[in-house]
């Protein structure tokens, strides 16, 4: 990616309140189990990838997101405000603002319940002016149709789009030709590329021109151009690996932002992301930049 160093971010996505209960084990179908104290934690992954751009600092970050008029709406606009995010709010008086259910068993195995609400008003016609904005980031909590028009209002200004396709689901032509740079886990290439346990030839087949697929304990690889490469992770003994795809897609597109090289911004994103790994949250376990570099020496 070349640079746009005098351009900022513009994130448009999901933001959640997360319920959080640890318990024993997740519940089976039609069993109640006890857990213990309820922790709530602002989330959805367009905004804890806001979060991580603004912490990497160096683009200034906004974001569009969709919020009821609601007490939990509270939570989640404090969080991007200290973080430094510049929110654009679509305030949806009819939908309640999204939430996530989670139950974390006591060996880290979690079983997830969304209800999306107010991020699901979303449309094509809610993307801000795009003046100023260098790259776009995106997810897939927002309705498709949404995420495309946003994809394809931003290449067409010469904006650089990325997409992280989380969740998982088949993507149509019209929405890849406006990307510039995919990223992915494992488990999400295979559904884009329908093939399994073959890398290479799974990332041979994505049509974007830059792609970056994250291997967890592995680090991630990437192809752009044509050039492939592959960024190891960086040695932590984990705690809580919830948002380090989040923070990955971040401070990967806020190093861009920044100028930095592709082979750069990769190395950075898998430290930040290694680092959100050894602490507990999503939102609350993205590193800082300056940790990030004290950390990197
Ligand atoms: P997701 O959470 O979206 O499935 P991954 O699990 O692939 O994404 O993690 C994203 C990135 O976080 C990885 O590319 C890696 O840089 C970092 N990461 C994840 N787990 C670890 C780990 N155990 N040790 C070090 N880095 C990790």
């Amino acid at each position: 990616m070349s640079p746009a160093s005098s351009c900022c971010v513009l994130v448009a996505g999901s933001a959640n309140l997360d319920f959080v209960v640890r318990a024993s084990h997740v519940p089976a179908p039609g069993e109640t189990v006890l857990g213990r104290e309820l922790a709530l934690f602002p989330g959805g992954k367009g905004a804890n990838q806001a979060v991580a751009c603004a912490r990497a600092g160096g683009a200034p970050t906004r974001m569009l997101l969709a919020l009821g008029d609601d007490a939990h709406a509270v939570p989640i606009e404090r969080s991007l405000r200290e973080a430094g995010v510049e929110p654009h709010i679509v305030r949806v008086a009819d939908r309640a603002t999204g939430t996530a259910f989670v139950c974390v068993s006591d060996d880290a195995e979690n079983a997830i319940t969304v209800a999306p609400g107010a991020n699901d008003a979303l449309r094509g016609e809610d993307l801000p002016d795009l003046s100023g904005v260098g790259h776009l980031l995106l997810q897939l909590e927002s309705p498709l149709a949404a995420v495309e028009a946003w994809a394809q209002r931003a290449r067409a200004a010469g904006v650089r789009v990325v997409l992280n396709a989380a969740p998982a689901r088949p993507l149509p032509s019209s929405l890849l030709d406006a990307i510039d740079l995919l990223i992915v886990n494992e488990g999400e290439l295979a559904v884009l590329s329908g093939i399994d346990g073959d890398l290479d030839a799974a990332l041979a087949c994505i049509p974007t021109r830059g792609v970056v697929v994250t291997l967890g304990a592995h680090g991630c690889r990437a192809r752009l151009d044509g050039e492939h490469l592959h960024q190891p992770a960086f040695a932590v003994s984990a705690v809580d690996t919830t948002g380090a795809g989040d923070t990955f897609c971040g401070t990967l597109v806020a190093a861009l932002a920044r100028g930095l090289s592709f082979a750069a911004a990769l190395r950075r994103a898998c430290a930040a992301s290694a680092l959100a790994c050894t602490r507990a949250g999503a939102q609350a376990s993205v590193p800082s930049h300056d940790e990030v570099e004290r950390w990197l020496g």
